[in-house]
């Protein structure tokens, strides 16, 4: 049976750079992922230029259980330290909005920068490489011969790990599981982590699909189905006085519902059965402009509101309101004040209640996952010893904007330094 140090189940980007860390510090190191490819997410990420960090970074912009426990390891690797490892590698980057960081070229880039790393560890990568059965083995001698117990529950610091996979056998004195989330299973994604945790009798935080486009009931969404593609910067914000939750981000209307990256941060916060709330002129008090107009044009509203809202959702919104208040469809000069007022309440309190999301199939992370009760901060190595679960398999759940692959740098990097302790 070959015998490795460690071995790490997931080539993506957490198991990815833990493996080129660790093998820098001497261990040796298994790699396994089940996919021909590695990193398909970073590949796919940020448009096909991976938005890997943000300038601004810190454990509030991540959810959890335990809100606190992304600290410890986000503070001793930082985007920083993520760039100097970028110019050691000459990559071109840019800031596109709000500190996030994507790569000038392509996503390639950044797989080639980890790979180059694991290949200055000495890693050993095998893929496409399936594992079918993981077990734990106290090397503490049990009986008279000496030999060992196996047991998937013992908690000596002195045990091995054996991997059965696709390709053999190899036992390991740890064991890191870097299999990522649940979403976009048609790229690799599976439950391996999660059904390890329980395996070792650790908890976990329920999954749920986040940063995933919100749907609603179809007949509900019909008068909104025709504004499919127009997007706007809005502030959206849900959860009750307090506990509300606000973004101010674009919002992209969709055929089934809204999108864009205001509504992917929403989602990550938003409970099923409650509503959003959107402002859709965040920046302008829409009641004094409507007045304004009023004293001084003869325009229809629709024009007037087309100043200030895409003018297709102008004209839907004094259409919407028409139904429910008297009509806005006239010039505005024409128009009571009560119906102004009520329109310039629906562009800045528009509240609707999602039935659901676009799933797994279009969420780019999973929230929840293996639960940080069970796990150190320093190290990341769970109460299960040599056992250590790293980046999004996780219940650590970034914002949109480059935190989750700042977490995969920042929890590989925390493991990797435990794993050279050991
Ligand atoms: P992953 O990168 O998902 O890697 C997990 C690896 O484990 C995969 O290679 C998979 O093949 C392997 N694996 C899974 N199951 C098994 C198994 N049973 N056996 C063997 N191997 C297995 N985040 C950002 O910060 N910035 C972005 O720009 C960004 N864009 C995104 C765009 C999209 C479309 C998506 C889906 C996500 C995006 N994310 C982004 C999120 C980011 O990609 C993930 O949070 C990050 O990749 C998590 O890293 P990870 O190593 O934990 O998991």
């Amino acid at each position: 049976m070959q015998q490795f140090d460690v071995v790490i189940v997931g080539a993506g980007a957490a198991g990815l750079f833990c493996a080129g860390v660790a093998g820098q510090k001497g261990l040796k190191v298994l790699l396994i992922d089940h996919g021909e490819k590695v990193a398909e997410k970073i590949r796919i990420s940020g448009g096909g230029r991976c938005n890997f960090t943000n300038l601004d970074v810190s454990s509030a912009n991540f959810l959890s259980e335990n809100p606190r426990f992304a600290k410890s390891a986000l503070s001793r690797y930082t985007p920083r330290d993520f760039l100097a490892l970028l110019g050691r590698h000459q990559i071109a980057f840019h800031e596109k909005h709000k500190g996030q960081l994507f790569c000038d070229r392509s996503a390639e880039d950044i797989i080639t920068l980890l790979l180059a790393e694991c290949a200055t560890g000495g890693v050993t990568r095998w893929q496409p490489c399936s594992v079918n059965a993981v077990r734990y083995s106290d090397a503490a001698p049990s009986g008279e011969d000496g030999t060992s117990t196996a047991t998937s529950t013992s908690t000596s610091a002195s045990g091995r790990y054996e991997v059965d996979t696709s390709l053999g056998t190899v036992s390991a004195r740890a064991l890191v599981i870097a299999t990522g989330g649940l979403s976009i299973p048609k790229i690799g994604a599976t439950d391996l982590g999660y059904r390890i945790a329980k395996q070792f009798a650790l908890p976990l935080v329920e999954t749920r699909p986040a940063l995933v486009p919100l749907t609603f009931d179809e007949a509900a969404w019909a008068p909104f189905a025709q504004l499919s593609g127009l997007s706007l910067p809005v502030e959206i914000a849900t959860g009750g006085k307090k506990d509300s939750t606000r973004f101010r981000e674009d919002l992209l209307f969709t055929h089934r519902g809204l999108s864009g990256p205001g509504v992917l941060q929403i989602s990550s916060y938003w409970q099923a059965g409650t509503g959003i709330r959107l402002n859709l002129s965040p920046d302008t008090d829409v009641a004094s402009f409507l007045q304004t107009a009023k004293a001084s044009s003869r325009k229809r509203v629709a024009n007037e509101l087309s100043s200030l809202l895409p003018a297709r959702l102008a004209d839907a919104w004094v259409a919407h309101s028409t139904a429910a208040g008297g009509s806005a469809e006239r010039p505005i000069n024409e128009a009571p004040d009560k119906v102004l007022n009520l329109l310039a309440e629906r562009i800045a309190r528009w509240e609707i209640t999602p039935t659901g999301t676009e799933g797994y199939r279009k969420a780019e992370v999973t929230a929840g996952g293996v639960d940080t009760l069970a796990l150190s901060g320093q190290t990341l190595e769970s109460r299960q010893p040599g056992l250590y679960f790293i980046g999004e398999v996780v219940d650590v759940t970034g914002w949109l904007g480059g935190y989750n692959f700042q977490w995969a740098w920042a929890s590989g990097f925390a493991c990797a330094q435990g794993l050279a302790a050991r």
